[in-house]
C-alpha cells in the first residue's frame, strides 16, 4: 500500500510549529508535525534549568490569535518562569487538540526534495520516512545546544548538564561544589538561582555581558483584570514597535538632552521592569557609538555600585562591547551573587581552561574540584538547527553548503533552489530580533496565506527567484550595517567559537524592525507574490 503523502510536514512543535499546524488544519491540509522532544513547547520543553524564565512580559508573549485562549489563560507573574510557560504550551496543545497530529521523539535527520514528484522526503533518526508537498521548518532560533570545545568533557565523573538539555528529574545543589561555564543570558538566570542553595559555586567567565535588572513581580488581581481588558491595545503597541516588545524607543537622541536629564532617564529605565532599558531607550543608543557610550557608562557605574569587591566588579564589566550591542541578559540579583562568600569568579581571559578532568575543571592556574559541571554554553543560534539536518534541494544541493558563507534567503522565509520549503523564524527573518511569538504569528499567517493562494491558483510549487533572493539578502546586510551590534562578535552575528566555521561575522538576523518587515511581506503578497516563481 502506498504510504501517505502529506500536504505539509512541519519540523518542530514549539510555538511556531504548533501554530502552523493549527493554521494548516484551517486550510484542510493533511499535516504532520515531527518533534524531537517528547512533548510540545520547544524552548520551554528543553530549557528546564533553575531560574529559566521570560524576559518578554508574559502577557505580551502568548498567542494573540485566539480570544478564547486569551480569556482562559492567566499568567501569574509579569515574567513567567519556565514551568508556567511549558504549562501554557500544553494548555494550547490541549485546547486546539494538536497532539494527534504530532509525532514526538522523532528527530529529523535529512530532508530531500524529489524534483520528479515535486515532494519532500523527510527521514527521521529512527529510519522513519515521510513525504509531503510542502516542508515547513519550525526548528527554533535557539534550539541546537553547543558544548564547549574543551578536551576531557567525557572524563568528568560528577554530575554534568547542559542548560538547554536539562533533566526532567529535580537536580539539587545543597552541599555540592558546582561549576558553571558561561555567563550569557541563560547562565545569568541559572547562577542567580543556584547560588541560593549551593554549597560552593565557581563561575567560569570568558566574556562578561551587560546585564540589567528584570524587576519581576506577581500579577495582582487588579493588574490581571487590566491586562485582560486591554489585550487589543497591548498587541497593537507590540505590533508597532521595532522588536514587537511593549517598549517603544524614546524619540529623543541621547546627546540632545542635558547630562542630568539623561541620567534621570537612565535611572528610570534601570528601575523599570523588562527590556525597557534596551528597547525603550533613546532612539540612537544602539546606532551611535557616542550615544551608546553614555548608557554604557551608566550601567558600568551601576555594576560597580552593586559589588563589594572592586576587583570582582572590574572582571564583571564588559570591555569589548557597549551596552545593548549583544543580547542583554536580564537579572534578579546576579551581581550580588558575587558578594557571597561561597561564590568564586574565574576570569578565563586571565586563566583559560586547559581541560575537564575526572575531578573537575583545570585552568592554567589550578584544578577546581567539583561535584557538578553546568554547561551554560548556549546554542548554535539561528542556523544551527538547520545545519543539523541534511537538507537537499534541487539537484541534490545542500542548504548547509549554500549558507556556508552566510545565509541567503528571500524574506527569511524561502530559499532559491529549495522549492516548497518554508523557514519559520529562519535567518534574515524579523522574528530573529523580536518578542518572538508576535513574529511567529506573522510568519505563520503569511505562509498560510501563500499556501491558500497557491491552492486557489491550482499551483503546487513555489520558489523565490535568484534576483529576489539577492535583493533581500543585500537589504538584510544594508539594514544591519547601521546597527552597532554588527561590529561586535555575538550569536546575533553568527559567531560561535564552539562551532567549526562560525568564526566570521555574518548577518543572520534582520535588523530592519518587525513593522518594516511586515510591510515588505504584505507588499509582496498584495503584489501577487512578487519575487516568487510558481508552477
Ligand atoms: C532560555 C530561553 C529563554 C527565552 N526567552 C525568550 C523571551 O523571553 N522572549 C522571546 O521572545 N523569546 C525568548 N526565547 C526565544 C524562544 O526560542 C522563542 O521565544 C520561541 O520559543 C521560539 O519558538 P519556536 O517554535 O520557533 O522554536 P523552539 O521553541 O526552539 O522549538 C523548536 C522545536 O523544534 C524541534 N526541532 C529542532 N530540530 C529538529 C529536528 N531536526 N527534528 C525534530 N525536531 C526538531 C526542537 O526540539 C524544538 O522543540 C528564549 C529562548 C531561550 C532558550
Amino acid at each position: 500500500m502506498a504510504s501517505t503523502v502529506y500536504d505539509a510536514l512541519v519540523i518542530g512543535a514549539g510555538l511556531s510549529g504548533m501554530y502552523q499546524l493549527h493554521r494548516l488544519r484551517d486550510l484542510g491540509a493533511r499535516a504532520r508535525v515531527l518533534e524531537a522532544g517528547s512533548g510540545v513547547g520547544g524552548t520551554w520543553y528543553w530549557n528546564r534549568y533553575p531560574g529559566a524564565r521570560f524576559d518578554s512580559e508574559s502577557w505580551t508573549y502568548g498567542y494573540s490569535f485566539s480570544d478564547e485562549i486569551l480569556r482562559e489563560w492567566e499568567w501569574s507573574e509579569h515574567f513567567a518562569p519556565q514551568p508556567e510557560t511549558l504549562r501554557y504550551c500544553e494548555f494550547v496543545a490541549d485546547k486546539l487538540d494538536l497532539r494527534r497530529d504530532i509525532e514526538f521523539n522523532c528527530r529529523v535527520e535529512a530532508a530531500r526534495y524529489d524534483e520528479a514528484a515535486n515532494e519532500w522526503e523527510v527521514e527521521a533518526e529512527d529510519g522513519r520516512r515521510l513525504r509531503s508537498r510542502f516542508l515547513i521548518t519550525a526548528v527554533g532560533p535557539l534550539s541546537a545546544p553547543t558544548m564547549p570545545t574543551i578536551p576531557g568533557v567525557e572524563d568528568f565523573r560528577g554530575e554534568a548538564y547542559h542548560t538547554g538539555r536539562w533533566p526532567h528529574a529535580p537536580v539539587t545543589f545543597a552541599g555540592k561544589r558546582v561549576g558553571v561555564i558561561g555567563t550569557g543570558a541563560t547562565a545569568v538566570q541559572a547562577i542567580t538561582e543556584i547560588a541560593k542553595t549551593v554549597g560552593h559555586l565557581t563561575v567560569f567567565q570568558r566574556t562578561p555581558n551587560w546585564c540589567a535588572p528584570l524587576h519581576n513581580s506577581r500579577i495582582t488581581p487588579e493588574e490581571q483584570a487590566r491586562i485582560k481588558a486591554s489585550y487589543a491595545e497591548i498587541f497593537e503597541t507590540c505590533r508597532n514597535s521595532f522588536g514587537c516588545f511593549i517598549h517603544q524607543a524614546d524619540p529623543r537622541h541621547a546627546l540632545e538632552v542635558s547630562p542630568e536629564e539623561r541620567e534621570a532617564f537612565y535611572e528610570k529605565l534601570y528601575a523599570a521592569p523588562g527590556f525597557g532599558i534596551w528597547m525603550g531607550n533613546f532612539r540612537d543608543v544602539l546606532i551611535n557609538a557616542e550615544a551608546n557610550a553614555t548608557i554604557t557608562d551608566f550601567v558600568r557605574r551601576k555594576i560597580r555600585s552593586r559589588l563589594k569587591d572592586p576587583k570582582i566588579a572590574e572582571k564583571l564589566i564588559p570591555t569589548n562591547h557597549g551596552f545593548g550591542t549583544r543580547r542583554v541578559p536580564l537579572e534578579s540579583g546576579y551581581y550580588e551573587v558575587f558578594n557571597q562568600p561561597n561564590v568564586r569568579l574565574i576570569d578565563l581571559r586571565e586563566t583559560p581552561i586547559e581541560r575537564i578532568t575526572p575531578a573537575g575543571i583545570k585552568t592554567t592556574e589550578a584544578e577546581h574540584v567539583l561535584d557538578m559541571i553546568i554547561y551554560a554554553t548556549g546554542f548554535d543560534a539561528i542556523t544551527g538547527a538547520f545545519d543539523r539536518i541534511d537538507i537537499r534541494g534541487r539537484a541534490g544541493r545542500r542548504l548547509r553548503d549554500k549558507w556556508a558563507g552566510g545565509p541567503r534567503t528571500y524574506l527569511g522565509l524561502q530559499v532559491e533552489g529549495f522549492p516548497n520549503l518554508f523557514t519559520l523564524v529562519g535567518p534574515h527573518n524579523a522574528a530573529t530580533f523580536c518578542n518572538i511569538p508576535r513574529c511567529i504569528e506573522q510568519n505563520v499567517e503569511w505562509v498560510t496565506a501563500l499556501l491558500r493562494h497557491m491552492r486557489a491558483q491550482g499551483q503546487t510549487r513555489v520558489e523565490p527567484t535568484t534576483d529576489a533572493e539577492e535583493a533581500w539578502t543585500q537589504h538584510v546586510l544594508d539594514t544591519g550595517r547601521r546597527m552597532l551590534f554588527t561590529q561586535v562578535d555575538s550569536w546575533m552575528m553568527g559567531i560561535n567559537s564552539n562551532v567549526e566555521g562560525k568564526n566570521k561575522r555574518t548577518f543572520v538576523v534582520y535588523a530592519g524592525g518587525a513593522p518594516k518587515y511586515r510591510e515588505r511581506c504584505d507588499e509582496v503578497a498584495s503584489g501577487g507574490y512578487t519575487g516568487f516563481t510558481f508552477a
